[in-house]
């Protein structure tokens, strides 16, 4: 849970922060309807808030005293304010508040939960800042330190190829064009195309008045854009768009790949790096092991015990199998069916699978269930079609089945 303080005076302004953070859980409100309380809330309890809404205007802090305040203890400071006034803006963002919100409409105080959230997530993001002034570098640091991400910094092409190298955890790049040696946008094209750097966020930065720079950076695989002069607000918009961009997609990627109930892979998946697997083994010249798993008399578990039963033995057993696997392709194939790929011999998985079953024995997923029981198929050979292959595992799992199930057949 992360307290946040809200200085705040506005009856209507409060009404809607309550509703929205009724939404998040969280996020702890915690409010101070003038200057004076905040005071005596901070000098007490700072260090239990973990960032501050404040309000620009109070009736005993008319112009901006609450932000000194807050800034003053080092907590992340969000403005709030009526009016805008750019000169205003600026002063405060180069004070180092996260940002300035409007409040104008309802997108604008949910844009302030987007980055209460961010600073939450900020301190695992890295950013790398390459640019060969140090002036800019310093300026560009001084904007995103109140979004508390971790930065790193770069004087030339050089430089930043070691810090990649380095730190190859790095979430985003900041890319000066114009650098002695290497230039801003041949970095990008090496990174993308030799070194593969695919998830990298780049953003390019350049003073070049010729817009075809930009379209040159965005065509050769940066994300963004950035032109010489810009303001701190243009540099963080573009920095965290892109960054939840790139957590969306992965959250696709993710939601694409894994089965969403067990957390294995799904059949696509499954099949995609079985795919990969086999054309290794078939370069290495080794045989491969496939095995197909299926829970026997699934079904009376949901009519006996209702589907949510049925799902939760679907979990557990999803769970006790990655544990005894823990070094093969595993995958949920569909229903209460499982498969697993492997450059294992078939009796070491073999073993393996006795000792899972001895292990279903305690698991427990419903109150006065019955113990888990799976049959499974078990099939060693070349590894050629991973569809034969499944098809000679299911095959031998059918024998299972026929032989009294909670068995496994290799033969
Ligand atoms: P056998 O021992 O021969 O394998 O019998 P079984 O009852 O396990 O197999 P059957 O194929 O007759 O039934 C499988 C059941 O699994 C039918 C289906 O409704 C249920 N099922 C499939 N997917 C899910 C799921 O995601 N959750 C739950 N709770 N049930 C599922
Ligand atoms: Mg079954
Ligand atoms: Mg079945």
């Amino acid at each position: 849970m992360r307290n946040i303080l809200v200085i705040e005076d506005s009856p209507l302004v409060l009404k809607i922060l309550e509703h929205l953070f009724r939404q998040e859980t969280d996020l702890e409100p915690i409010f101070c309807a003038s200057l004076a309380e905040a005071e005596v809330m901070l000098e007490t309890s700072a260090s239990l808030f973990f960032a501050a809404i404040v309000d620009l205007h109070l009736p005993d802090a008319p112009d901006g005293e609450s932000v000194d305040l807050v800034m003053r203890y080092h907590l992340p400071c969000i403005v709030l304010s009526g009016s805008y006034n750019e000169q205003r803006r600026d002063e405060l963002l180069m004070k180092g508040v996260v940002d300035y919100v409007l409040k104008e409409s309802q997108h604008s105080y949910e844009y302030a939960f987007r980055l209460l959230h961010r600073l939450d997530h900020n301190s695992q993001i890295k950013i790398l800042i390459a640019d060969d002034s140090a002036a800019q570098r310093h300026y560009i640091r001084h904007i995103l330190e109140p979004h508390h991400y971790q930065i790193i910094e770069a004087s030339d092409g050089k430089e930043t190829l070691r810090q990649l190298n380095e730190h190859p955890d790095l979430d985003l790049l900041v890319l000066d064009h114009a650098m002695p040696g290497v230039s801003g946008f041949e970095l990008v094209k090496l990174l993308r195309q030799k070194l593969r750097l695919n998830d990298l966020i780049i953003v390019g930065v350049s003073a070049d008045p010729k817009g075809s720079l930009s379209a040159q950076f965005i065509k050769h695989g940066a994300d963004d854009f950035l032109r010489k002069p810009f303001c701190p607000e243009e540099l963080n918009c573009r920095v965290m768009s892109t960054l939840e961009r790139r957590d969306l997609l992965r959250a696709l990627k993710k939601a694409a790949q894994f089965d969403a109930l067990t957390g294995l892979n799904n059949r696509r998946a499954f099949y995609e790096q079985g795919l990969q697997m086999l054309q290794q083994a078939q370069r290495d010249k080794r045989q491969v092991s496939v095995a197909m798993l299926d829970l026997d008399h699934f079904k009376q578990i949901n009519d006996g015990f209702g589907h949510a039963s049925g799902d939760s033995a679907l979990v557990v057993f999803a769970r006790a199998m990655g544990n005894a696997f823990p070094d093969m392709l595993l995958g949920r194939l569909g229903g209460e069916e499982f498969a697993l790929l492997t450059l294992h011999g078939a009796d070491h998985v073999a073993q393996a699978l006795d000792k899972l079953r001895q292990q279903c024995a305690g698991l427990h997923y419903a109150v006065g269930a019955p113990p888990l029981s799976f049959s499974a198929g078990l099939y060693q050979g070349e590894p050629e079609d991973l569809e034969s292959l499944l098809h000679e595992a299911d095959i031998r799992l059918y024998r299972a089945k026929q032989q009294g199930r909670a068995r496994t057949v290799l033969i």
